[in-house]
């Protein structure tokens, strides 16, 4: 039994992705990641364990991107969170077990706090920073959905 992402990145009903990979209808670019939103200052919690590899401490408004970057070294993959408050508590190297709190959702590298979302992005390997989404021609990342699948989740 899979969980839906939009639920397991709360742990609460209400969130909803509001835009998939490579989802962009109007935005000029590729879509890294899968965007997912329920509400400025939900608990986003970690959907993958791994070692925290990359911190940025954003700011609310366009500008103010902030990431935190949990590489699994079994599956050889890293999960990028962008735009959510990191928690104050964590560190570069820190382990993060599955399931772990570790942002609250804002609007940090986001125009607006009405469209405040937590892009959740799927990398192969070790990467620190998340691949350019808005305009980018080029897609970096493959389709995650089989990875999601795979860590009992449903792409929903
Ligand atoms: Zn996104």
């Amino acid at each position: 039994m899979r969980a839906n992402m939009s639920y397991a990145l709360y742990q609460a009903r209400g969130g909803r992705i509001t835009c998939g990979f490579d989802g962009y209808t109007t935005t000029r670019g590729r879509h890294e990641g899968i965007d997912i939103a329920r509400g400025v200052g939900s608990d986003v919690h970690a959907l993958v364990g791994g070692k925290i590899i990359y911190i940025a401490r954003g700011h609310t408004g366009r500008s103010g991107l902030s990431t935190i970057s949990i590489y699994n070294a079994s599956l050889r993959k890293t999960v990028i969170y962008l735009h959510s408050a990191p928690r104050s508590s964590l560190r570069v190297g820190q382990m993060v077990g599955r399931g772990q709190v570790i942002a609250d959702e804002s609007w940090n590298g986001v125009s607006s706090r009405s469209t405040a979302h937590t892009h959740v992005e799927m990398r192969l390997g070790s990467r620190t920073h998340a691949a350019k989404s808005v305009g980018d021609p080029h897609l970096d990342n493959p389709n995650p959905g089989r990875f999601w699948n795979s860590q009992g989740y449903n792409v929903r």
